[in-house]
């Protein structure tokens, strides 16, 4: 079957099934899946209907609604205006919480010593210059020189990259952007954080959707007895595919519903 090819009647029966699972996770990007996107990612919401059904989906016992971002983990709980007790995935996998009172570090000990290294090494590199600073990061740090005129920001920016990547630690990812370098000791993905959810979870099945391509790594971790839901165009590895967030949003009421009727839940 080609990806993205499961909708209409059949999808509705393939969500009937997935709602009788015992334990069932339903893991959720955020933007463009719950909530249109919109110029100022602040202002991003979900779609009433579609957060009355996951907050609907997530009071029912043996199961478990998450929301895995690339956003930082911060942004995406207060975008998301999520429970305190629902675990949510950020920058793609780096930062992890099961609830808000129980975040994994993003690194282990050995990596922390590196970004450590690292900013001890950067920190007088970018003191010489009025205007840069540094920022941290979940798995690194960024130098930021966006108010440094351009020969001095270039100036910077090669220099930091030199002591860094060349001298002190040849593994870092480094990634340029404009007026910023980000220096970062590990890298992870959304199929990394969905991976953290199931081993702690342990759900008898998984409906995982999104909207972008970095939203592949998570269908690519999903078994047969998963579902994985492309929300808009482009080529999936997803089974299924709906048009645009207010049909995800039919979606998740669609399994809320039948998974009501199961529990003998006449709400
Ligand atoms: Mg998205």
């Amino acid at each position: 079957m080609s990806g993205g090819a499961l909708t209409g009647p059949a999808l509705a029966a393939e969500l009937d099934r997935l709602a009788a699972a015992p334990r069932l996770l339903v893991a959720l990007d955020f933007d463009g899946t719950l909530a249109p996107l919109v110029d100022d990612p602040a202002a991003a919401r979900a779609l009433p209907a579609a957060r009355e059904a996951l907050l609907g989906l997530h009071a029912l016992p043996g199961t478990s609604v998450a929301l895995v971002s690339g956003r930082a983990l911060a942004s995406l709980a207060e975008v998301g205006e999520a429970p305190d007790d629902l675990p949510l995935i950020g920058s793609h996998g780096l930062e992890v919480r099961m609830s808000a009172t129980d975040a994994l570090p993003p690194l282990d000990a050995a990596d922390a010593d590196r970004v450590l290294a690292l900013r001890s090494r950067l920190e007088p590199l970018v003191a010489q210059v009025e205007g840069a600073w540094i920022e941290a990061k979940p798995a690194g740090l960024a130098v930021h020189s966006r108010l440094v005129t351009d020969a001095e920001a270039a100036r910077l920016l090669d220099a930091a990259v030199r002591a860094s990547a060349a001298e002190l630690d040849p593994a870092l990812t480094v990634r340029a952007g404009k007026g910023v370098v980000e220096f970062a000791v590990r890298d992870a993905t959304k199929g990394d954080g969905l991976r953290i959810l199931i081993d702690r979870l342990a759900p008898d099945a998984v409906l995982f959707a999104g909207d972008d391509v970095t939203d592949e790594d998570g269908f690519a971790v999903l078994g047969p007895h998963d579902l994985g839901v492309k929300v808009g165009d482009g080529p999936t590895a997803a089974r299924a595919r709906v048009a645009d967030p207010a049909a995800m949003a039919a979606l998740l009421t669609h399994v809320l519903d039948a998974r009501r009727r199961l529990s003998g839940d006449t709400r």
